[in-house]
């Protein structure tokens, strides 16, 4: 399997429009050893030739546009097979909305996903403009689902997705109740390599289920949202907190570097971080010190092989 990171930020991106944190200022003015990142967003290919995204982030056409495997290969074609929604938060479907180009779409999502999605969603029709358009496809937590191309075609990986603590969208609260269904994580398994992949971007909590998503998987990519818990309260920028947000912070005795000390996955890497996070800054001392045990920070254009 290859796995392409295509964005490697939280909502909002690094650096973020409207902030003037250290980090954000650091970075526009060069005077921070840290990189710039767009919004999450990776690429996974059996074969190299179809591909399919985790999330579709605001940033997907450049993001596309800076990945020649995903570029036409016809006069009106897309490498791109389908698209798997880990939920429903815009940051992660907002870029469904600019595929708009009269281009067939094969999305896969859960049943609350997908509805909080077309519900009441008047832009939505902007990817009807033909009968079948976009076809969804229902990830049953639990349930093994081969990938299948928008082409028809199988890919050779296998999705399973698994309930992750997590929360409905902004946009959706209070219109929707939370369900075990509104955030998951998926683990896709190359069925010539063996190789698996846990995808979990957004974990509010380790729970059973999280566990049994992250054992035997070879490589990891982990919610790096925030390093603590009151990390923009710190920074007066807001009074949540990071579980408020579910998100699990990395920092601190029940963060998530510290609870996942035994995974055995031979790279584990954090992924969706936020603009505040002090793993963004080369040279932290917090990254140092998840990077001492074993842990990677996700970038733009960072690639693996499994
Ligand atoms: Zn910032």
């Amino acid at each position: 399997m290859l796995i392409r990171v295509l964005g490697s930020a939280a909502g909002g991106g690094f650096p973020q429009w409207n902030c003037g944190c250290p980090n954000c200022r650091g970075v526009r003015e060069g005077t921070l050893p840290a990189v710039t990142r767009s919004q999450e967003c990776v690429a996974i290919s059996a074969d190299g030739r179809g591909w399919f995204l985790l999330n579709a982030s605001p940033e997907i056409r450049q993001q596309i546009e800076a990945f020649p495997p995903l570029h036409p290969r016809d006069r009106r074609h897309s490498p791109i097979q389908g698209v798997l929604l880990t939920n429903g938060d815009l940051d992660h479907c907002l870029g469904l909305l600019s595929l708009r180009e009269s281009h067939p779409l094969l999305v896969y999502a859960t049943e609350r996903v997908r509805v909080g999605f077309i519900e009441r969603n008047v832009f939505y029709r902007t990817l009807e403009r033909f009968p079948g358009q976009v076809t969804w496809r229902i990830l049953k937590p639990g349930r093994r689902e081969e990938l299948v191309g928008v082409d028809g075609r199988e890919s050779g990986l296998v999705a399973e997705a698994l309930p992750v603590p997590g929360k409905p969208p902004v946009h959706l609260e209070g219109l929707m109740r939370p369900d075990p269904e509104d955030n998951v994580g998926v683990r896709i398994r190359d069925e010539a390599t063996g190789g698996t992949l846990a995808y979990m971007s957004a974990v509010g909590a380790l729970t059973d289920s999280v566990r049994q998503a992250l054992d035997g998987a070879d490589c990891v990519f982990f919610d790096g949202t925030f390093w603590s818990s009151d990390e923009l309260r710190a920074l007066g920028l807001g009074e949540k907190l990071a579980e408020d947000m579910a998100h699990l912070p990395v920092g601190g005795p029940t963060g998530s570097a510290r609870q996942l000390a035994k995974l055995g996955a031979a790279r584990k890497i954090y992924i969706h971080l936020n603009n505040t996070n002090p793993l963004l800054r080369e040279d932290s001392p917090e990254r140092a010190s998840v990077t001492t045990a074993g842990w990677e920070i996700a970038h733009d254009g960072m690639e693996i092989t499994l």
